[in-house]
């Protein structure tokens, strides 16, 4: 008996030991992605209610040498709890920074906007604001083709200085959009006090819409909200026409999901454009 119970433990402390070295692992692999270009965006297509591509979400994709493709999902937490987050985050803005400019110069594209992901802890950063500005301004982009998707977990945070930084990226032009909305910590006494330019309705109430009476009052409801306090709402997870038609009957104005594209690498989004919105 004694001896199962010892054996059992030594099983498991050998379980955690591997977990630790293996997140470690993972961990240094992770300093090395970003110099050794191991990082790549990814761009998903958003429609606007004309059905025309109006712009594109940047999503991190890592090409990790040996485990391959390693999802966001995976590293973006150990990227926050490493402060990783903060060289990585940079770089993704700067990297979409470097598209819009790139786009610039044609008038297929120039229009075109693109929304990155930011983290509550980089936009904690007391040199935020500063750190945007000067990637926006190294790089000569229109500021208003960039928006920001903040999530409801920075509201954890001292709400005057987000306030007060998104009002200073708002005064340069830059848009804030709310990701993820309602499946976070928002109170409607947030959503009024944020100076917000768009809310995104999380997949989670997009996917069973169809089938459930409560997401239905959900997804109704944030239109609704997003309505009245003008708000431009985008939903994230369509993945079908029917969704696509439900949405747009309730009145929201974007569209983001499989029915269109998956992420993909950049030449094959600007093929989809290219198809889509020429036809
Ligand atoms: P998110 O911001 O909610 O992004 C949407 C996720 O849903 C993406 O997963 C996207 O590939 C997926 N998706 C898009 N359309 C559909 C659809 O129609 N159906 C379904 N089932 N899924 C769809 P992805 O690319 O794996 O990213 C996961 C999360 O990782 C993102 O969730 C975001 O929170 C985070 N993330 C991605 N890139 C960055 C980044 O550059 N910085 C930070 N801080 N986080 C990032
Ligand atoms: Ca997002
Ligand atoms: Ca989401
Ligand atoms: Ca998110």
């Amino acid at each position: 008996h004694n001896l199962l119970v010892t054996a059992l433990l030594w099983t498991l402390l050998w379980v955690m030991q591997a977990n630790l070295t293996e997140r470690n692992m993972l961990e240094s692999d992770l300093r090395k992605a970003i110099s050794q270009n191991q990082l790549e965006l990814y761009y998903q297509p958003q429609v606007g209610d004309d059905g025309r591509i109006v712009g594109a979400e940047a999503l991190l994709r890592w090409e990790h040498p040996v485990k391959g493709m390693v999802s966001p999902a995976d590293f973006i937490p150990l990227a926050e709890q490493t402060g990783l987050i903060m060289p990585i985050g940079h770089w993704v803005l700067g990297a979409a920074c470097a598209q819009l400019m790139a786009w610039s110069n044609n008038p297929a594209t120039a229009q075109l906007r693109i929304a990155v992901n930011v983290s509550a802890l980089q936009f904690k950063e007391p040199n935020y604001v500063s750190q945007v500005i000067s990637v926006l301004e190294r790089s000569n982009v229109n500021p208003s083709l960039l928006t920001l998707e903040l999530t409801e977990s920075m509201l954890v945070n001292d709400v005057n200085d987000i306030i007060t930084k998104m009002n200073a990226l708002k005064s340069k032009g830059v848009c804030v959009s709310l990701d993820d909305f309602g499946t976070g910590y928002s109170s409607l006494n947030y959503l009024k006090k944020l100076p917000l330019d768009q809310i995104k309705i999380d997949q989670s109430f997009v996917r069973d819409m169809l089938t459930d009476e409560d997401d239905v009052t959900i997804v109704r409801t944030v239109i609704d909200l997003a309505h009245g306090m003008r708000l431009h709402v985008i939903a994230e997870g369509v993945e079908t026409q029917a969704h696509r038609q439900f949405l747009a009957d309730l009145g929201c104005h974007s569209f983001q999901g499989y029915l269109l594209s998956k992420p993909v690498p950049i030449g094959d989004f600007e093929t989809i454009l290219l198809a889509h919105n020429t036809a």
